[in-house]
């Protein structure tokens, strides 16, 4: 369906909005209802050439990089109001160009204006030291900037995961350009125009949607760039890696998930099988959803009648209703997808509780909807406990002793999050200790915070954003010494 009324919206490179060189441009749906977005200009790799020469420049030209802290601060905590005050119109953007509910946007976009926030207050504190050297003189070390950053995001968290990569990057002086995943760019657009406004200069926040494979390789084979951030599926983050090591070029990325949720006996049963967005939320399109829950045998027939019954409450629906807790899936291509693995579920024996249909009828038949879906029963080694489903899917395993439940836990190629339910401190410490992972949550599932670092472990990444880590990564250490004259 072509919408000849949708508005053009173009690359942002150097402080201006163009067309692509090469004029192409892709419709961005609502994949809700199918709508036309807008037209958005679709980058090649003459663009990432001029968007990384953007950025250099800019760094080269020092006006961010040599600005004062305090400076680089005011202009963050400009950014952070900006967003603030336009904060219900990004939201919607957001639910209309993801399809997820508007309550959950804007969270997010919330928690991107407090990003902003957070490091530029972390500015004046984030320095070198003197160190005690021995020899006749004055060690010391200096952290400075790494330069051009390409940040590479994925279409489920779109603004949030921009705002994660773009605050601290800028927060000590780089110069960016922003892939955005194709489908989803129009925030980060929005975002780039505010950073203009707020005093970011022309340049040094570039943002340049078009395909990851000719795009974003562009980025990241450029020599130009020093720093790579990706967040997305480990097979692409594994090329990226590869590619990134010819110019050894430093990388974080941030990876697929299968976390577990373990339910203790003496749990709250009532708080952990209410607990039902720990791997709902955003439709289970979440890195972090806990997309396997293991469950002390004691406890297991409650817990999944429980958990069962809040997922067949769930209110699934148009993603700018406020009632809404369910969106849709990012596309019919990824609908499918889920659908496959649920009928891998089944044709594996797992125990299909609820859901496990497309959700048909009416407007539903615009958007990619799919039931909320509750397996149990779930063998360890089942297709639907080991691989990344990314959508709302969950698989419930029961265990009988503490340490086969960290084996279970520790039974995937991931390690990104994960929560604990329990009463027992001691269990609970000795468990998170246990668990191998970059996050977890005991007695909740909500474990991101941006004041701590996030990321994972094993195949789930390498590298930490948020909290003070993030700042760690777009610097370097200089050490210097000074000889006593
Ligand atoms: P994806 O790997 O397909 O794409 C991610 C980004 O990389 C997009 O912008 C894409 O255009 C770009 N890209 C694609 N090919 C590329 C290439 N060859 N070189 C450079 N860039 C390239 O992932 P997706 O489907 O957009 O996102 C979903 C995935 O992201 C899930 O697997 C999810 O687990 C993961 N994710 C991880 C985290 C985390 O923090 N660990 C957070 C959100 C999402």
């Amino acid at each position: 369906m072509a919408d000849p009324d949708a508005p053009d919206e173009g690359l942002l490179i150097d402080g201006r909005r163009v067309p692509s060189a090469s004029g192409a441009r892709s419709p961005i749906r609502n994949p809700a209802t199918g709508e036309v977005l807008a037209y958005v200009a679709q980058a090649g790799v003459d663009d990432a050439q001029a968007a990384v020469e953007a950025a250099r420049r800019s760094y080269e030209g020092g006006a961010w990089r040599r600005a004062t802290p305090a400076e680089r601060a005011r202009v963050l905590l400009r950014l952070a109001e900006l967003i603030r005050a336009n904060a219900e119109e990004l939201a919607r953007l957001e639910s209309r160009n993801v399809g997820k509910p508007i309550g959950e946007s804007r969270g997010e976009v919330g928690m991107g204006a407090d990003c902003f926030q957070y490091y530029a207050g972390q500015i004046p504190t984030f320095g070198g030291r003197t160190v005690p050297v021995s020899a006749p003189g004055t060690g010391l070390t200096f952290r400075e900037p790494v330069g051009v950053c390409a940040l590479i995001v994925p279409w489920n968290f779109p603004f949030a995961i921009t705002t994660w990569k773009v605050a601290p990057a800028l927060a000590l002086g780089n110069s960016v350009v922003v892939k955005p995943a194709s489908a989803t760019p129009l925030t980060a657009l929005r975002l780039g125009e505010l950073a203009l406004e707020a005093g970011v200069p022309p340049g040094v926040l570039n943002i340049l949607p078009g395909p990851g494979g000719a795009v974003g390789a562009a980025l990241v084979t450029h020599p130009a760039v020093r720093k790579i951030s990706f967040t997305g599926s480990t097979e692409v983050g594994s090329g990226v890696m590869k590619l990134a090591a010819d110019d050894i070029k430093r990388v974080s990325l941030e990876l697929c998930g299968k976390s577990a949720n373990l339910v203790f006996a003496d749990a709250d049963l009532e708080k952990a099988g209410a607990a039902v967005f720990s791997v709902f939320g955003n439709a289970g399109q979440d890195c972090c959803a806990r997309s396997r829950v293991l469950v002390e045998r004691a406890a297991y027939a409650e817990f999944v009648e429980r958990f069962v019954e809040r997922t067949r409450a769930l209110r699934i629906g148009d993603p700018l209703d406020d009632a809404t807790e369910i969106g849709s899936l990012i596309s019919p291509e990824h609908r499918a997808k889920v659908d496959g693995y649920v009928r891998k579920g089944v044709e594996q024996g797992a125990r299909l509780c609820i859901g496990g249909q497309v959700k048909r009828g009416g407007a539903y038949d615009a958007g990619s909807f799919y039931e909320p879906t509750v397996f149990a029963d779930v063998a360890p080694d089942m297709v639907i406990a080991q691989e990344e489903i990314f959508g709302p899917v969950v698989s419930i395993t029961p265990f009988d002793s503490e340490d086969e439940a960290i084996r279970l836990a520790n039974g995937t190629i991931y390690g990104l999050s994960g929560s604990l339910w329990t009463r027992d401190i001691g269990r609970a410490l000795r468990v998170v200790r246990a668990v191998e992972t970059g996050v977890i949550s005991v007695n909740t599932s909500w474990s991101v915070h941006l004041e701590m670092p996030f990321g994972g472990v094993k195949r789930s990444g390498v590298g930490r954003e948020l909290g003070p880590s993030a700042l760690e990564h777009y610097s370097e250490s200089k050490s210097v010494f000074i000889a006593e004259l």
